[in-house]
């Protein structure tokens, strides 16, 4: 177990040793002399009145050649009016908006040689994201390398979100499938190859996972979960809580994810978990605790929705389940990405996340965000003060 690895990394020192405007936020002057910091990407950018022009110096000098004293003392020079007290403070203000890091940070201890260049790429882009004042831009990945997840269910959504968690560099990822390779998943499960059908999938989806990463530990075991007790046996492992995050992508049972989510909140595991209803695809980001519990959001949602169902019908009379559940690669791609997004911001908090809802793409009205909140509901039969105690 590498469980506390990250440990130290992003709090390495509160002084970089070579503060950077991160490439990625990187300042730009307006016509109106201002300085624009962040990028143009909405949650993240900002603009800064710069009528003097010594806060434009000071974003040109942090460019991780000098050390944060030779960065004031730059800035002093060339703008003597600037107290060196009031350039020290800026560059403390630009640090705490999430727009520095260290050009200096070191490879922490827990990745390894190859990471720098098999990350490089994802490693920007979290920094980009993590607008936290942390120094190093290797605390995220280093999160990563510490998390141990489940995946429940290799189909067509946990296929996708094992490939993405692996491949994002997830240190220990385990899959769980009951099923063997059938030709008719592979018009959408991806994680599978032809010469696989007949393999058990749990076999296969570890075989390709360790193909796709050898860094990380990838384990599976071939299993179904056939009630609650089942569930939660292989979450628990006794008393040990052995899992960081479950990726839940199976549907069957059908009242899974009701286990699952009865079962997260008792030992609080936090969870995902994704599926698509014909073009309509979504993820739910669950963490026990903090929001609405998945049973919450589900009767939130029949509210919102108003189905306008007589007192016998039940919700499947507006929206039927089939046996087999239509989907294509499109889909399962797409509900397995917003599964593993999710997973690696519970995981990392980079972006930082409000669990306790469900988002997704309705691929007839692609104008139409999907997005589903709805308040924690003091009644509920899961989450709600009538709930049995929790296990810890
Ligand atoms: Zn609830």
């Amino acid at each position: 177990m590498e469980a506390g690895a990250g440990a130290g990394a992003g709090t390495a020192g509160t002084t970089p040793g070579r503060p950077r405007i991160k490439p990625e936020h990187r300042a730009y002057r307006t016509v109106d002399g201002n300085v624009r910091i962040g990028s143009v990407i909405f949650g993240i950018g900002a603009e800064i009145a710069d009528p003097d022009g010594w806060i434009w110096t000071l974003t040109e000098t942090m460019d991780g050649t000098r050390t944060a004293a030779q960065t004031v003392a730059e800035v002093h020079g060339r703008h003597p009016e600037i107290t060196p007290a009031t350039v020290a403070a800026a560059m403390t203000e630009l640090r705490q908006a999430g727009y520095v890091d260290d050009a200096a940070a070191p490879l922490p201890a827990g990745l390894g040689a190859r990471d720098p260049v098999r990350h490089a790429r994802g490693v920007a882009l979290l920094r980009w994201m993590d607008l936290s004042p942390r120094l190093s831009p290797w605390y995220a990945q280093l999160r990563l390398r510490g998390a141990r997840v489940i995946v429940l269910g290799v189909g067509g959504t946990g296929g996708f979100a094992a490939q993405l968690l692996v491949a994002s560099g997830v240190g220990q990822v385990h899959t769980v499938d009951p099923d063997v390779v059938e030709l008719s998943n592979l018009n959408r499960q991806l994680i599978y190859r032809e010469t696989d059908i007949g393999s058990p999938k749990a076999e296969a989806a570890v075989a390709a996972l360790r193909s796709l990463n050898s860094d990380v530990t990838v384990t599976g075991e071939r299993r179904e979960v056939r009630g609650p007790d089942e569930l939660r046996a292989l979450l628990t492992y006794g008393e040990d809580r052995p899992y960081d995050l479950l990726v839940l992508g199976a549907d069957r049972p059908a009242e899974i994810r009701r286990w699952a989510n009865r079962i997260c909140l008792e030992i609080n595991l936090p969870w995902v978990e994704g599926g698509y209803r014909g073009p309509l695809v979504t993820a739910g980001v669950h963490v026990p605790g903090d929001g609405p519990c998945w049973e919450c959001l589900r009767a939130g949602e029949a509210e919102r929705r108003d189905l306008r169902l007589g007192p016998d019908q039940s919700e499947d009379a507006a929206s039927p389940r089939m046996p087999w559940n239509p989907a294509s690669a499109v889909t399962a791609a797409l509900s397995g990405s917003l599964v593993a997004h999710a997973a690696l911001s519970l995981l990392t908090g980079v972006p930082p996340m409000e669990p306790g809802f469900r988002y997704g793409v309705n691929l007839m009205s692609l104008g139409d965000p999907v997005l589903q909140r709805h308040p924690r509901r003091p009644d509920c039969p899961a989450c709600g003060p009538s709930r049995p105690a929790s296990a810890n």
